[in-house]
This record gives C-alpha cells, sequence and structure tokens, in this order.
C-alpha cells in the first residue's frame, strides 16, 4: 500500500452503507487515508471534477439521479481520477454499463472484504499512473517536451471555448526559425536538434504559467496566449524575438545564433479554430516575406 495519505471520494445516498465502506478501509493494514462522503447526487457532482482526489467510489443507485449519470458527468468533463462502482446489485450487466462509460472496476457491497478494497484502490491508483504517463508521453513532443502538434490543436480548441465562455481575449503566436536548414546543412542534424532544444527552452523560460508552448512542426512553434490581445502578443513576440536574437546557443565548441520570424492572430468572433490558425500563419508569412527576424500582426500586415 500507498504511504501517502490517500484522498478517497465516496459518494453513496445510504448512511449505513457508508458505515460499512469506512469501516472496511479502516482495517486496511497500513492504509493512511481521508474520505470526503457525499449524500447525494448533487453533492457528487459537485466534487467529481476535483483533481485531488485518488479514487473515487460512486454508488449506482443514488436516489434522485443514479451513478452512470454521474459517471457520464465526470468522464464528459475530463474527470481523470479513476472511478469504482459499488453496487448491492450483481451483475455482468452493470459492470459492461459503467465500463463503456469508463469507469474502472465494479465491486458488489455484499461481497467487500478489506483485502478486496485494498487490492481494488491499489489497482486503480497504478492504473491511473501509468494512464496519465500515456497521457504525458501522446500529448508532448519527444525532442523539446513542449505539447506536440496534436495536443496543440486540442489545446487552441479548449481555449478558444474558454475565451468565448468567459469573453475574454485569446491570441496565438506562431514561430519559425529562419534559415534552419542551413544549420542542419552546415553543423549536422544533432546540433540542429539541440538547437530546437535550447530555443524551446528559451520560450518555456519567457512564458507566465498560462501560456500553452508548442512543437507545431519540424521548427516551427506555436505559444497559445490566454486572456491576451493581439497588441499584447505583439510586445511580448517582439522580445521573445529580441531575445532570441541576442541568446547564442553554445555547447563549448560551436556558438551560433538563429533570428526567427512570427506571425501573431488574435481570435475574433466568427474564428474557427482553422481561420484562428490560418491568421497566425500568414501573419508569419508576411515576416518571411519582409525579410524575416520580425513579427507582423494579421491585423496591421496580412492581408
Ligand atoms: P525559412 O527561413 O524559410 O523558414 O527557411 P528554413 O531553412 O528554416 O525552412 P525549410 O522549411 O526550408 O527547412 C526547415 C528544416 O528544418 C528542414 C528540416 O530538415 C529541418 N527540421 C525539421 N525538423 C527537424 C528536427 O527535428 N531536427 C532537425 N535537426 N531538423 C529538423
Ligand atoms: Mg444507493
Ligand atoms: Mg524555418
Ligand atoms: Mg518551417
Amino acid at each position: 500500500m500507498l504511504d501517502l495519505e490517500l484522498k478517497l471520494l465516496l459518494v453513496e445516498d445510504d448512511p449505513e452503507d457508508k458505515e460499512i465502506f469506512e469501516r472496511m478501509l479502516s482495517k486496511i493494514n497500513g492504509l493512511k487515508y481521508d474520505v470526503k462522503w457525499c449524500s447525494n447526487f448533487s453533492e457528487g457532482k459537485g466534487e467529481v471534477l476535483n483533481n485531488h482526489y485518488d479514487v473515487i467510489f460512486m454508488d449506482y443507485r443514488l436516489g434522485e439521479g443514479d451513478g452512470v449519470t454521474l459517471l457520464r458527468y465526470a468522464k464528459e468533463n475530463d474527470c481523470q481520477t479513476p472511478i469504482i462502482f459499488l453496487s448491492s446489485e450483481k451483475g455482468r450487466e452493470i459492470y459492461k454499463e459503467i465500463k463503456q462509460w469508463g469507469a474502472l472496476n465494479y465491486l458488489n457491497k455484499g461481497e467487500i472484504t478489506p483485502d478486496h478494497l485494498a487490492i481494488a484502490i491499489d489497482y486503480a491508483i497504478e492504473i491511473a499512473a501509468q494512464y496519465q504517463l500515456l497521457r504525458d508521453i501522446a500529448a508532448h513532443d519527444g525532442l523539446t517536451g513542449l505539447y506536440n502538434h496534436r495536443e496543440a490543436h486540442v489545446l487552441i480548441d479548449k481555449e478558444i471555448g474558454r475565451a468565448r465562455r468567459y469573453n475574454t481575449a485569446l491570441s496565438l503566436i506562431m514561430l519559425d526559425i529562419d534559415y534552419f536548414k542551413n544549420i542542419n546543412d552546415t553543423f549536422g542534424h544533432l546540433v540542429g536538434d539541440q538547437v530546437l532544444q535550447w530555443l524551446a527552452g528559451l520560450i518555456k523560460k519567457s512564458s507566465r504559467s498560462c501560456d500553452i508552448n508548442g512543437r507545431y512542426g519540424g521548427e516551427e512553434f506555436a505559444i497559445i496566449l490566454p486572456e491576451t490581445t493581439g497588441d499584447s502578443a505583439y510586445k511580448k513576440a517582439e522580445s521573445l524575438r529580441k531575445l532570441i536574437e541576442n541568446e547564442q546557443y553554445t555547447d563549448g565548441c560551436i556558438n551560433l545564433s538563429i533570428t526567427v520570424s512570427i506571425g501573431i492572430a488574435e481570435l475574433s468572433n466568427d474564428d474557427t479554430k482553422m481561420t484562428f490558425i490560418e491568421k497566425a500563419d500568414k501573419a508569419l508569412y508576411c515576416s518571411k516575406s519582409k525579410g524575416r527576424n520580425c513579427v507582423c500582426y494579421e491585423k496591421h500586415d496580412a492581408n
């Protein structure tokens, strides 16, 4: 069993069943835990999306609502916490139903022992950690550690949704290294790779914690700036451009400087994800055609 104190959420409408569950937990040797109890559907709804639980236990029948609806709500809202169902009804049917909505496991209330519970918790935590690892690997670029192209699209979509919901600004920076092919041709591909890593480090260092940095393609980067107008994004991009121009990559033998071309777009009411990205891309190509090492903002420059 884990040495840390586990945070468990129990959504259970029957106080007696809650007592039994807690008694079982208390009999698991060496388990340190804290249980938050929600006694009905709406309390459960208010808690399932709180990311700080290690495992959620959910009753199948919940009075005015049911566990399956709560499970669906949790999963549709991106709940990553493992969910184990509890029911006094036996049956593969329940298991099949909850499994298709993303529950991890099912325990029959009448058959739970402290051993069963301990194994179920252990398994849930292990599987959740493995899922998290896989999600991280799938979302990040292996060379730079930034979000990859696919995840950048997912996050742009999410941020557009958020900007629309809260009526806030959203901007996008597209940044491409100038004449990067020359670096590969002159110093070799491995040095090229290291330059990409070094640049990713500079981008991270100059970011706020809410900025989202992605490697959009080979030597092209996308920076999503929540709650940022195009004019502020322009200023940020200009200072990043200067920083990159003035810093030097070195591996002890080779010293080299690079420049980047940047395009900015601000989300407008009628933008889709694709038109938003296209505006930033168009602005980037405007920077390239102006001679590189500069920033263009679609509002000022692209046509
Ligand atoms: P421009 O100023 O027009 O952007 O010129 P460029 O040379 O930067 O652009 P081009 O598209 O001609 O070449 C991009 C190069 O980036 C070619 C490709 O081999 C290189 N590249 C893409 N991904 C990687 C990578 O992961 N590692 C390395 N070392 N090179 C890469
Ligand atoms: Mg019940
Ligand atoms: Mg380039
Ligand atoms: Mg490119």
